[in-house]
């Protein structure tokens, strides 16, 4: 398979040195990082100090310069090896991205370099208790008060919740629907700011997740990220970056699950062969080969189209859709692959399937991209 697909020799290099530093330090500790439950802040310090928490932004705050292809290219590849890091990657670009493209330039000095060293963690909240994929009904509320906003309300399932230095946060600063809804960049240490109970969850062990509370937080007028009634068009314009990131983490998780199944065929034996000399379990490889392949292809053009400034909405929610599903299709398949022992908790490969399955739900559902790009082929978006 063509790891490399698209990806220029300056892009290859970084891949290249991610590639290593992934299976030197990261991928040996993804596993006790999950049995844990804990959450790999050091590593993720670590990526900052190489320079890829910040990646596609601007040098003058700290960021990389480099494209989104080159981002995303390396999120696949801290995937192969620990998926709820490059989750973390991808999480921490959302909130970033929203101050960046949108923040006044004070926002930006304050928070962007802390943000692109890796020295602090972004967390996005938009999910509520009773709005998910109906974002826009969301009910936290930011009532205007002397000097700032106060924030009452709360959010549900945020990654990093508790564990971040900065949280985007969309609140309603007025009317009903997506156009009564305010971004805000809010520190923890906020009175008034709490966080509920670490969440139980499915996988993604490593990536902590827990509500954030809002009783009465006041936050600096200065902290409103862009205009007052501008945070729906932010909260979704980070989204359509992000859903690249969760498409390269769908392709990084799909290949661990192939590399893995590819080894485990040549060793196992039955029948006194090597079980990948059956042809049943070649067409599996075959197909899981060829999706990887296709989901890999279709969100590198889409960060390419990014890049160039095209409108790369829609080929956002095709990657995010294809990739995640292929993710679903290629974990269970490797679990057939492994036979009993890919139900077993000694290997990876239950982890990995129990892990593709939010990748069909965060950033919008796959019912959601199918909804979006449905729309746009009816004209009705
Ligand atoms: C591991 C994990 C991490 C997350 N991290 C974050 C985070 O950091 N920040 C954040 O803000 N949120 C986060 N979320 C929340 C996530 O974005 C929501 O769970 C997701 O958007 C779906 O919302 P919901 O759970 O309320 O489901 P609902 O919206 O209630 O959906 C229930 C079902 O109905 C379907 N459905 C809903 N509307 C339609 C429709 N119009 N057409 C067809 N089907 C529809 C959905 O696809 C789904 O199958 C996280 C979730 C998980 C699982």
């Amino acid at each position: 398979m063509e790891r490399d697909f698209g990806l220029s020799e300056d892009q290859r290099d970084v891949v290249g040195a991610v590639r290593e530093f992934v299976a030197e330090r990261i991928a040996p500790a993804a596993a006790g990082f999950e049995e844990k439950k804990e959450f790999p802040r050091e590593l993720f310090s670590q990526l900052g100090e190489m320079g890829l928490a910040g990646i596609p932004y601007e040098e003058r705050f700290g960021g990389g310069a480099q494209s989104y292809l080159t981002y995303v290219a390396v999120v696949e590849e801290i995937a192969t090896g620990f998926l709820s890091l490059a989750v973390t990657l991808s999480v921490h670009h959302l909130s970033a991205f929203g101050i960046s493209q949108f923040g006044s330039d004070s926002l930006k000095e304050k928070y962007l370099p802390r943000l692109f060293s890796g020295e602090w963690l972004g967390a996005y909240a938009l999910s509520e208790a009773s709005s998910g994929s109906d974002a826009a009904s969301l009910r936290t509320r930011a009532e205007r008060v002397d000097g700032g906003y106060r924030l009452t309300g709360s959010k549900r399932f945020i990654t990093h919740g508790g564990e971040a230095e900065l949280y985007l946060v969309l609140a309603r600063t007025g009317e009903e629907g997506p156009r009564g809804i305010s971004a805000f960049a809010v520190e923890p240490d906020r009175p008034g700011f709490e966080f509920g109970k670490l969440e139980e969850k499915m996988g993604w062990n490593a990536s902590p997740m827990r509500e954030l509370i809002f009783e009465g937080c006041e936050v600096p007028v200065e902290n409103l990220v862009g205009e007052e009634g501008q945070g729906f068009p932010i909260a979704l314009a980070a989204l359509d970056g992000g859903r690249l990131g969760i498409a390269a983490c769908s392709v990084g998780l799909s290949q661990a699950a192939f590399d893995a199944s590819v080894k485990f065929a040549k060793e196992r034996s039955q029948f006194g062969r090597p079980v990948i000399d059956f042809q049943g379990l070649q067409f599996m490889l075959a197909d899981m080969a060829t999706q990887i392949e296709a989901a890999r292809r279709l969100y590198r053009e889409a960060a390419r189209l990014r890049d160039d400034g095209g409108d790369f909405s829609i080929a956002a929610s095709m990657a995010k859709l294809f990739a995640s599903d292929v993710a679903m299709r290629t974990t269970t398949d490797a679990v057939q692959i492994h036979g009993g022992y890919g139900y077993m908790q000694e290997y990876p490969i239950e982890r990995y399937m129990r892990e593709a399955k939010a990748l069909q739900i965060v950033e919008g559902t796959n019912q959601v991209q199918r909804m979006v790009i449905g729309r746009e082929i009816a004209g009705s978006s």
